[in-house]
């Protein structure tokens, strides 16, 4: 499932591709991904033109030029963005299969630029490339809405880590509202926007916290350290283009290379590489949740 970081990656690499091209044709091959119907994205959609592109946790948000309209795009857990030019250059995504994993291991990309079995829908652009929008899971999807529809939505998420909006005041009033574990806070995209289950197990770490400890009982020293990790992990993470432990592919179909810094996610059973300790996963807030009980308290 891409993270904050990898949506960020992917956002930052689609800006570069499709900002103020027109958009000459849209294609949709499964209606049901798109939360309007298909008349309705083509008419506002075609002669068109993304002029930005943000992201509020792990939403993005495309600004069109004409109508005050935005384009929603959210990957859930198999979505992907994969853009395409004469030179087959790829923005972002996942593989769909091992063998396309495969496949982007040998750099051998070119696949990509064709429609895929989990190709849902097509933008064309008056420059000839194309940005495929696929999904495996079909959890993912786009919208299309207006201004106020927009503020409604993002109205909803919890403050954003990586902006001046995270002060470390109200990270640590959240915590101390707050009963269940510290790891269920972090995954509360309601309270806190987007961190991820990968991210929140590395920051837990980092910070020296067990990720089922109550949140109103870490200490404002404690926290001061989890504020500090979130940012210091999630600005690396971006560095690095994000993660890769299934699928995800950056903009070159290469693989994120933050998981070589992973500290304890996926890493139970090996040594932990501060105290040699084994680390340990357990399930917390219904997640595969790895820690090392001798570093964190
Ligand atoms: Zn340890």
């Amino acid at each position: 499932m891409p993270e904050l970081p990898e949506v960020e990656t992917i956002k930052n690499d689609l800006a570069q591709a499709i900002l103020n091209k027109k958009i000459v044709s849209v294609k949709v091959n499964k209606k049901n991904i798109l939360r309007k119907s298909v008349r309705y994205f083509k008419n506002k959609l075609i002669g068109n033109k993304f002029i930005k592109i943000n992201r509020r946790g792990k939403l993005m948000y495309f600004s069109l030029r004409k109508d005050d309209l935005f384009l929603l795009a959210h990957l859930k857990m198999t979505g992907q963005f994969i853009y395409c030019n004469k030179d087959k250059f790829i923005v972002g995504g996942h593989a769909n299969s091992k063998k396309e994993e495969e496949q982007i291991l040998h750099g051998q990309v070119a696949d990509f630029c064709q429609v895929g079995k989990y190709t849902r829908v097509i933008f064309e652009f008056s420059d000839k490339s194309k940005l495929f929008f696929n999904d495996l899971r079909l959890f993912a999807y786009l919208d299309l809405v207006n201004k106020k529809s927009l503020d409604e939505i993002l109205d909803k998420f919890g403050i954003e880590p990586l902006t001046a909006n995270f002060k470390f005041k109200d990270f640590f009033n959240i915590l101390q509202n707050r009963k269940t574990s510290i790891k269920a806070v972090l995954l509360n995209q309601q309270l806190i926007a987007d961190i991820g289950n990968i991210y929140a197990d590395e920051t837990l770490f980092m910070a020296g916290i067990l990720p089922n400890r109550p949140a109103n009982k870490v200490s404002s020293k404690e926290a001061r350290k989890l504020f500090l990790a979130i940012e210091g992990i999630l600005k690396k993470a971006i560095k690095y283009r994000g993660t890769t432990f299934s699928d995800y592919v950056d903009s070159k179909g290469k693989k994120g290379s933050f998981v070589k810094l992973l500290k304890v996610y996926g890493r139970q059973g090996q040594k932990c590489l501060k105290c040699k300790n084994i680390i340990e996963k357990t399930k917390t807030a219904n997640r595969g949740t790895h820690f090392c009980s001798s570093c964190q308290k």
